[in-house]
This record gives C-alpha cells, structure tokens and sequence, in this order.
C-alpha cells in the first residue's frame, strides 16, 4: 500500500512544487510507483510533470467534489515516468463549493482508497496557505515534508505549521507525523543559510534531511520545458541532491 506524504508550507515560493516534481521522478528513477497530486490551483506541479493544465478533462477539483473518480483524472507524466492527478483554476473553486459537503476535510482520503494499492508513493503538493485543500492533503497523508529556505523569517512560519500538524494529528488523522524538514534553494556563501541551517538542527536533530537542495539554476529551468529538473539535466547540481533526497527518504522511511 502506498506511503502518502503531503509537500506543504504555508509559505509562497519556498520550493514545494519543485521538490514534489523531483522527488516524483527520483522515486519513478528508483523504480517506485509513484502518484503526484497536485492540489494548487495554480497547476504548477501539473505542468512541471509536462501535462497541460488548460486542456484537462477531468481533475482533482472533480475527485474532490464527487464528480469524478481519480482513475479518470489521472494523466502520465511521459518525462518523468509518474502518474499525475493534476489541477488548474477550476480548483479554486472547490474551496467555497465543499463547504455544503459532510467530512469535507476527508474528500480526498476517501478518493485515494480506490488507488492507493496501485503505488508504491503518493505525493501530495499543497497550496501556499493552510486551508481547506491542504487540510484534505493532510488528513489523506501519512507524513509531511516541509520545504524550507534557510533564512530568518523561514522558522516563524514553521511553528504556525507544526502546530497545524499537531491539532490535525490529535483531531483527525492520527496517521499524521513529520517526516522532516527539507532544507532547500541552499547557498553556502550566506552566512545566514549556514546559521539558519544550524538552528534546525539544533532544534529539530533527526527530523531535519542530511540532504540539503543548493540553488541551482537548472531546477528552476526544468519546468517551462515541462520536464522534471531531475530528469531535465541530471547531471546537475540540484538534479543530484534530488535524486539523493529520494533515496535518504526510502532510507528513512525503510
Ligand atoms: P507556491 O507557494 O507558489 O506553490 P512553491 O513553494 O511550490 O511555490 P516552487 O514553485 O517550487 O515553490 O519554487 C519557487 C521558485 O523558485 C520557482 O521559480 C522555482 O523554479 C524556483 N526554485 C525552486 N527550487 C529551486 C532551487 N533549488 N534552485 C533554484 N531555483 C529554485
Ligand atoms: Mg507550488
């Protein structure tokens, strides 16, 4: 049965949908089944895995809304050898439309029981905010990596997220753990990164990743050739602490 793991942050920007691609196509590179769900409306995972987001039939804003099923809306990411439930604008909508529905926060853990059999990894990229559509994300998950930059105002964030993690965690799925924390968009030569990145693991020890993502231009190229950067130019610097961060994270989870 599949492991589910929710990217999330409440922070805009920080490299969710980056690390959900690549670790998407790490896993598949390691001959893992995987399935990437993107639920943000802004459809940047979908197209990171080179799927057009204006042009879906079905998606995850129909599994969600009972419309749907998730077999129907699942396209394959061709470049990077995963299966996809992708989204674009219409799921924004789903928001405010779920609002008349009973268990709302459990829409897609019910959706995923159908498939969840049929991969080795689900992988869930979350909006930047911590609403109604990253709670059904991690009410359907087993875990939580949390991408973050090394700067200051990275770790304020955090504890508002932990937080929402614990009352989830006590409230409503019990499954709910984080796996770690995932230092990503890293740059040695500043002094604030070195210290941020010491802090974490000062206070988070095991939970933080060994593995830290550098900057690398090449990651930030691969989406708008709709190919996941691992994939796009392996032999980067990003590419390989993803495909490493893959493998630290079957480690991990043994
Ligand atoms: P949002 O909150 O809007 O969903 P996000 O947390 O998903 O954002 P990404 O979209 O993954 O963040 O990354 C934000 C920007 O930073 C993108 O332009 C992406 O290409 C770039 N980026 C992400 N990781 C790296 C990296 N390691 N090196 C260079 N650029 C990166
Ligand atoms: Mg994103």
């Amino acid at each position: 049965m599949a492991k589910i793991f929710c990217i999330a942050n409440q922070k805009g920007g920080v490299g969710k949908t980056t690390t959900a691609v690549n670790l998407a196509a790490g896993l598949a590179n390691l001959k893992k089944r995987v399935l990437l769900i993107d639920l943000d409306p802004q459809g940047n995972a979908t197209m990171g895995a080179g799927i057009d987001k204006a042009g879906l039939g079905s998606s995850v804003y129909q599994v969600l809304l009972g419309m749907g099923n998730v077999q129907a809306a699942t396209k394959t990411s061709e470049t990077g050898h995963f299966d996809v439930l992708p989204a674009n604008r219409e799921l924004a909508g789903a928001e405010v439309e779920m609002v008349e529905l009973e268990q709302r926060e459990l829409r897609l853990k019910q959706a995923l029981a159908t498939v969840k059999d049929q991969y080795d990894f689900i992988l869930i990229d979350c909006p930047p905010a911590l609403s109604m559509l990253t709670l059904n994300g991690l009410c359907a998950a087993h875990g939580v990596i949390i991408p973050m930059q090394c700067e200051y105002y990275a770790l304020e964030g955090l504890s508002d997220l932990v937080n929402t993690i614990k009352i989830v965690h006590a409230k409503l799925n019990p499954d709910l753990q984080v796996i770690g924390l995932l230092r990503v968009m890293f740059d040695p030569r500043m002094m604030l990164s070195q210290q941020v990145s010491a802090q974490l693991e000062q206070h988070f020890g095991d939970k933080v990743f060994k593995t830290i993502i550098p900057r690398n231009v090449r990651l930030a190229e691969a989406p708008s050739y709709g190919v996941p950067g691992v994939i796009f130019d392996a032999a980067a610097k990003g590419a390989q602490a993803y495909i490493a961060f893959g493998q630290e994270l079957v480690e991990r989870i043994g």
